[in-house]
């Protein structure tokens, strides 16, 4: 009776409250078969940034793919996370090879401030899509490196290098796969894997949800 009762209840919730797509804003899903459909795939091969031994990329970072990424960072749409995940998971070809999936965690002040770390919701769907563990504790964000968007190639190494901690009793495992919601130069990312390394792990492997392009960098 109560399976019954809080299907009601959830079919009622979505009658008031339906769905609006996070990329278009139509109504109906979170991230509408139009805008699956219009999300340009990264096609080239990626050369895996420094420290990662492999790099897979789901979109280009633009349109409904960036508005919708926008919808569950800055709007707090946590349940956009599932609905990108489903649609990452049917559109790429090849999962990166590794035994646990760890998300980039935020600085604590951060994540207090968005009440979730996106990257962990993003883990925590493709852990259950894949059957495959997430370790969303361990890997820590020892100093608030701030807002990167501004800063250019250089500049975003040194200010994330070092920034992250393995700070657990056990070893982190052998093979990893990093979850983050964008790649633009690789650093943060590169500097998770230099923490895991330090700490024992042997390959270390990134997925992305889009790939962003550095202005006046094209490489
Ligand atoms: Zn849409």
């Amino acid at each position: 009776m109560h399976a019954l009762l809080a299907g009601w209840f959830e079919q009622a919730l979505a009658f008031v409250f339906p769905d609006r797509c996070a990329g278009c804003g139509s109504i109906g899903a979170l991230f509408c078969a139009a805008c699956r459909a219009a999300a340009r795939p990264v096609v080239e091969e990626l050369t895996p940034p420094p420290g990662l031994d492999a790099v897979a990329v789901a979109w280009r970072y633009e349109g409904s793919v960036r508005r919708a990424v926008h919808a569950l960072k800055y709007q707090r749409r946590r349940r956009v996370a599932r609905a990108l995940v489903e649609a990452l998971v049917a559109n790429i070809s090849e999962r990166p090879c590794g035994d646990v999936l760890i998300p980039v965690p935020l600085h604590p002040e951060r994540l207090a401030q968005r009440g979730f770390n996106q990257s962990a919701e993003l883990a925590r769907h493709l852990a259950q899509c894949w059957s495959l563990p997430l370790l969303a504790e361990g890997l820590i964000r020892q100093r608030d490196t701030g807002h990167q968007a501004r800063l250019g190639r250089r500049e975003r190494q040194t200010n994330v290098a070092g920034a992250f901690a393995w700070c657990a009793l056990a070893p982190p495992p052998d093979r990893i796969i990093l979850v983050d919601d964008v790649l633009t130069t690789g650093a943060t990312l590169g500097a998770c894997a230099a923490a895991l390394r330090a700490a024992g792990s042997r390959r270390v492997a990134a997925l992305t949800l889009a790939r962003a392009v550095l202005a006046g960098d094209h490489s």
